[in-house]
């Protein structure tokens, strides 16, 4: 078994969208000012974010639990089941959140399982003009069959 598989990004993509509460109004505005693209796209978020996207730009947003109550990690478990491509996440590094462990590891496993993930407005924007918002996109992540067949066969 090989150790990396190949995933395809499919022209469309499932889009995540997250703010921390100081950042909330950064994202709204930058969803308006992306509107054009966004409607084109599968967007979900957490439930207060998805909420007020939804309410102040008029684009469906599809809202899990409120971040501190597992939002961040819904999305994660989406992450892993391959349900979610990009991620945009305005966290805001100067207040302390009570889900900090929840956010480190939204991160870490888009990391893993190589998800673009945009932690502040520049990001975003650079991700969003991507050519590759417009085409499929194939990356290789890592083979979980083989990995837990090796674990299995050498711990
Ligand atoms: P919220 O969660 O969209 O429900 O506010 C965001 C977060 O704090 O992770």
């Amino acid at each position: 078994m090989e150790e990396k598989i190949t995933l395809t990004i499919g022209k469309q993509k499932n889009i995540a969208l997250i703010a921390h509460d100081g950042k909330k109004p950064t994202l709204i505005q930058w969803c308006e000012d992306n509107k054009e693209i966004l409607k084109k796209h599968f967007l979900c978020g957490t439930g207060t974010t998805a909420r007020m996207i939804s309410d102040k730009t008029g684009l469906p947003v599809r809202g899990y639990n409120s971040g501190p109550l597992g939002g961040d990690q819904q999305i994660g478990a989406k992450v892993v089941e391959g349900r979610i491509d990009l991620i945009i996440f305005f966290s805001d590094p100067l207040t302390a959140q009570p889900h900090d462990p929840d956010v480190k590891a939204l991160t870490r496993i888009a990391q893993v399982y190589d998800i673009p993930i945009a932690l502040n407005k520049a990001s975003a924007d650079f991700m969003i003009k991507s050519e590759f918002m417009n085409e499929s996109y194939d990356h290789d992540v890592i083979n979980f069959q083989k990995n837990i067949a090796d674990r299995a066969n050498t711990l």
